[in-house]
């Protein structure tokens, strides 16, 4: 038996070298992933629950790794943020959703989602400055988006980076609100202008009398702050109509549009067509 608990031992051990490796080399892979053009922007649909119309669009990082093929970002922007990566590769994708979004005829706005790295940044607010000045993007056409987490590592400094961003014109929205800590006073203490409903509460609203309860209570948060909410995560017409019935703004989801590439968009991004 003692031979067979070190021999466990041996392969978890070799196990986690395995992992630290993978994991080492894909941090390697990202530095070169920009510039080798393996990074790709998608683009999801964003629509006002009263009449269906698309409102805007989240950007959506895709990294196409040359051996591995596609690579979800659940796996490498944890990875980018832990070695510092998600600086260079988030400068591009705001530049490159700003350069985008000022194409279109339509003014739609486009939602950029931010890491605790690059807010806490010197340079961000800068940065942001930067890419809608040489893209010519209204600020208010762009909006930024946090997680509560992303804000704890400094407060004061990323409430200071939150109200420049602000004064520069620009949109700051709560992501994954309900899964974070304090939710409730962080909405006070930041200049949020939208809060996001977690996906993981609105696949379970029109199933869960207790998760109705929450999101409800949600709705009335930001109807008592003037803040508008958007769902996300919605799949099902059922969810939809739950929404619908307790004056949820807005929302956004498969059942309106999976991400996808913008071109696939252009009737809203340039059409005549905003349903
Ligand atoms: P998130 O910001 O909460 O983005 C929403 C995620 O839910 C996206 O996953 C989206 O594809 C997915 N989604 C949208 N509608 C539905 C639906 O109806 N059902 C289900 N099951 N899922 C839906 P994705 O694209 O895999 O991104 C995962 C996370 O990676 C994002 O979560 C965000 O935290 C992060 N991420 C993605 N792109 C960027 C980026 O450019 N920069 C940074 N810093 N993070 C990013
Ligand atoms: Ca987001
Ligand atoms: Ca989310
Ligand atoms: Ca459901």
């Amino acid at each position: 038996a003692k031979s067979e608990g070190r021999g466990t031992y041996r392969f978890f051990e070799a196990k986690m070298g395995a992992q630290v490796r993978e994991r080492r080399l894909l941090e390697h892979d990202l530095r070169h992933a920009v510039a080798r053009g393996e990074m790709h922007l998608v683009y999801q649909p964003q629509t006002d629950v009263r009449n269906g119309s698309v409102t805007g669009f989240e950007v959506l990082l895709r990294w196409r790794h040359p051996e591995r093929g596609a690579i979800s970002p659940a796996v490498f922007i944890p990875i980018a943020e832990e070695s510092g990566v998600i600086l260079q590769i988030g400068e591009w994708v705001l530049r490159e959703a700003c350069r985008e979004a000022a194409t279109w005829t339509n003014p739609l706005t486009v939602a950029v989602n931010v890491s605790a790295v690059q807010i806490h940044a010197p340079h961000f607010v800068q940065l942001v400055h930067e890419s809608l000045f040489r893209t010519g993007l209204k600020p208010e056409r762009l909006e930024i988006e946090i997680t509560e987490t992303a804000l704890i590592r400094d407060p004061s400094r990323a409430q200071s980076t939150l109200r420049q961003l602000k004064a520069l014109g620009v949109r700051i929205a709560m992501d994954d609100f309900g899964t974070g800590y304090s939710s409730v006073s962080n909405l006070r203490a930041y200049p949020f202008d939208k809060i996001k409903i977690d996906g993981s509460f609105i696949r379970s609203v029109d199933a869960n009398e207790q998760t109705a309860a929450i999101v409800r209570s949600m709705l009335g948060l930001g109807r008592g702050l003037g803040l508008p909410v958007l769902a996300e995560g919605v799949e099902t017409d059922a969810e939809l109509r739950f929404l619908a019935a307790e004056d949820c703004q807005a929302a956004q989801g498969y059942l309106m549009g999976r991400p996808a590439a913008i071109e696939q968009f252009a009737r809203f991004t340039h059409g005549n067509q905003l349903k």
